[in-house]
Parts: C-alpha cells; sequence; structure tokens
C-alpha cells in the first residue's frame, strides 16, 4: 500500500535538506519497493511571500491528507519585521495545531563517531540514547488568562499553567508505548512540591502506570533535580516525559549533550484516530540558518534522521528505517562531515555530497 508524505521545505535551508531526503525515497522507491508518493506545499515564509499568510488552508488540508508531513525549517531576517500574525512561524504553531500534534519526540543520541563534538566527557555521553516525550498543545504556552495589564499604575505580567486529565493521559500513554518499545523506563518530570497541575500530573500518571504499565518502571522527578541530572548521568533515563515547558528546556539540554544541532531529529504525533490514522509531523530540531543558506553547506542529516523517525513512527518500517540509521553512521565512520560537525582529519562534504554518501552506503548495506 502506497504512502504519502507531504513536503514542506519552507525557508532558509528547508529546501535544501528537504531535497536530501527526497533523493533517499527515490532510491528506497527504486530499490526496496517502498512505495512512497511525494507532494510538496509552501509554510512559512515563503508562504507569506505568496500567500499573504504563514499557512493557508490548502497547505493544511493538504497536510492532514496526508500519511506524514516533513517539514524543513521556517523564518528569516527578511520575514523578522512583519506583523507577529503573518511571521513564518506563526506557520509552524498553526500546522501543529490544526493537526492537533500533542506529542512532540525529541531523541537524544549519541553517535560514537561525532563523541568530541559535546562539551561533556566522553564517558559521561558515549552511547547516549534517551528520548523526551513533551507535551506540546497545552499547558503554560496555552493556558488562559494570559497577558500583560497595568493595575495601580503598574505593570501586572501573567500566565496561566492549566492541564485537563485527558491532555496529560494522552501524552503519558504515548512515554509509556515508546517505553515499551525501548528499554522499559519512564521519568515522569513535574514541580509537584509547588505547583498543583503538575501534581496532578504526577498522579495521573501514577494511576495509569497502574492500571495499563506496570511492565513499565516509572519514576518520578522534579523539573529542577532532572535538569542537573540530565548533565551529570544523561545515560539514568530511558523515556522521559514531562510538561510543555519544561520539556522545551529540557529537551534543548538534551539535545546538546549530543553536541550539534544539524544531527538532532524530532517527531510530532497527534491522536491515533478511529481509522487508524495519526497525523505526524517530523523534523529537524534547526531552525533555517540563513547564515548558510543557499550555499549548499547545510548538514542534512538531522531532517534525513527525522524521516528515519517517520519510517519508525508513521509507517512501521523499522527494517528500512534501521538500514538507515546504520547507513548514516558508516558515513559518519568513513570521515564524511558537513562543515558544522567538521574535525581534524575529516573530509568536508556539501549537503548534496552527504545525501549521495548515505544513498551509497544504503546500496551496500
Ligand atoms: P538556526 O538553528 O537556524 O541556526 C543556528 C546556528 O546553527 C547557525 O549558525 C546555523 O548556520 C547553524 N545550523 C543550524 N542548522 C544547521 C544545519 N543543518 N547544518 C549546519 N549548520 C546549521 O537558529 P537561529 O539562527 O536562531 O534562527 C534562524 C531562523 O530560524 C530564525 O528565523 C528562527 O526563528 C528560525 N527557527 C526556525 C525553527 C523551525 O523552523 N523549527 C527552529 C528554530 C529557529
Amino acid at each position: 500500500m502506497s504512502k504519502k508524505i507531504l513536503f514542506l521545505p519552507g525557508d532558509g535551508i528547508g529546501p535544501e535538506v528537504c531535497a536530501e531526503v527526497e533523493k533517499i525515497i527515490n532510491w528506497l522507491n527504486q530499490n526496496l519497493n517502498t512505495n512512497i508518493e511525494t507532494e510538496e506545499a509552501l509554510i512559512g515564509g515563503i508562504s507569506t511571500d505568496q500567500y499573504g499568510k504563514p499557512l493557508t488552508d490548502e497547505t493544511i488540508e493538504l497536510a492532514k491528507a496526508a500519511d506524514a508531513v516533513l517539514l524543513g525549517a521556517v523564518g528569516g531576517p527578511k520575514w523578522e519585521a512583519l506583523d507577529i500574525s503573518v511571521r513564518p512561524e506563526k506557520g509552524l504553531l498553526g500546522i501543529r495545531k490544526a493537526l492537533d500534534l500533542f506529542a512532540n519526540l525529541r531523541p537524544a543520541i549519541t553517535f560514537k563517531e561525532l563523541v568530541h563534538s559535546s562539551t561533556l566527557k566522553e564517558e559521561v555521553i558515549s552511547d547516549l540514547d534517551i528520548m523526551i516525550v513533551r507535551e506540546l498543545t497545552g499547558g503554560i504556552y496555552f493556558g488562559e488568562p494570559r497577558g500583560v495589564e497595568t493595575k495601580n499604575g503598574k505593570k501586572y505580567g501573567f500566565n496561566t499553567l492549566a492541564y485537563s486529565e485527558d491532555e496529560v493521559l494522552r501524552v503519558a500513554r504515548v512515554a509509556f508505548d515508546i517505553a515499551t518499545k525501548r528499554n522499559g523506563k519512564l521519568c515522569s518530570v513535574d514541580k509537584a512540591n509547588v505547583l498543583e497541575a503538575t501534581e496532578m500530573w504526577r498522579d495521573i500518571v501514577t494511576d495509569l502506570h497502574s492500571k495499563n504499565y506496570k511492565e513499565v518502571e516509572l519514576s518520578h522527578m522534579y523539573v529542577d533535580n532532572a535538569s542537573m541530572q540530565l548533565v551529570r548521568n544523561p545515560k539514568q533515563f530511558d523515556v522521559i516525559v514531562t510538561t510543555n515547558m519544561f520539556g522545551d528546556i529540557l529537551s534543548d539540554t538534551a539535545a546538546m549533550l549530543t553536541g550539534s544541532l544539524g544531527m538532532l531529529p524530532s517527531a510530532s504525533l497527534g491522536e491515533v484516530q478511529e481509522n487508524g490514522k495519526q497525523h505526524a509531523l517530523y523534523e529537524p530540531v534547526h531552525g533555517s540558518a540563513p547564515d548558510i543558506a543557499g550555499q549548499n553547506k547545510a548538514n542534512p542529516l538531522a531532517t534525513i534522521l527525522s524521516f528515519e523517525m517517520m519510517l519508525r513512527y508513521s509507517f512501521s518500517l523499522s527494517d528500512i528505517a534501521d538500514k538507515l540509521n546504520k547507513a548514516v553512521k558508516n558515513v559518519l565512520a568513513a570521515g564524511h562531515r558537513t562543515v558544522d560537525i567538521q574535525e581534524k582529519d575529516s573530509n568536508v562534504v556539501s549537503t548534496s555530497d552527504m545525501g549521495d554518501l548515505v544513498i551509497d552506503e544504503l546500496s551496500k548495506i
């Protein structure tokens, strides 16, 4: 059965890194009969240029109809002075909301070959493989009331941290399911000693664990401790699940353990619907890198690894995902590097060379 991917290359280096995934898909279709179809639509600044807004209804409909979406990046200096309602980043928030992508998966994996790119000691991060599951559509970033008012001549700013039971349950289920398929350990991160909404979060996760996921080893940790533990001994974790804001911060810390922005993939998943379909959007963690856009210098591996996650989570093609992962590792082991991960004695390659090298390795596996 064929699968359809909607490509949203976006701005800056987005189109360059997405093009490398297109090449890989063509190779997979020709050699491994994957039967993956692709189509393309606009998002971000390029959409604002063409249609006056960063996300159109047409793009949303195409994304809903696709089996998965691959996004490059949005934004750049050209659009920074625009009103916030038509800035490229609004397109990204808009598509996440339109597809109700409530679970953001951010793996932090250290590639053996790049262990020296991290600022941490080799023994702390070698063989690191953790997954952070961040709640993405609720919590303090969306809670009402919010705003800044003036009271008695002084400014007063406020935001609301609010979660419903269903919002906690659905993201916790995703995290437990992932832990079940990995090493069976889940750490739920909250601030239950101070924030009632996260005390409720802890109770709901504990209850779900005792009812449905007893085989998973569940622990709880306060967010301040979790931030220390991630740097002190990250390998103690397997899967972490947490709120939107805590996940935003912790996933960036975890990302930097691995040392390179150009290597970090992500997935955002929606609810499994009655017909079995699940909206899902895959994207590199990095932005549009305007400083190197159009120069064939960007590292496409974060986007290629995001596609690997798509093969695993949306298409259940783990064998092909494993092959692709192996191909990436082989390319790194052979010493090929884009400029961002360049090391002494490495062979510096362009964006398109890197894509070709991954395909060469795929054909040898
Ligand atoms: P950035 O991630 O675009 O770039 C930060 C630095 O990392 C730059 O020096 C860049 O050259 C480098 N870099 C990033 N990705 C790389 C890659 N694949 N290969 C090699 N080098 C890479 O972050 P920024 O500079 O803060 O933001 C630039 C624009 O991107 C802004 O408009 C911002 O709003 C937007 N942005 C978009 C997303 C997204 O689309 N998801 C995320 C972050 C930032």
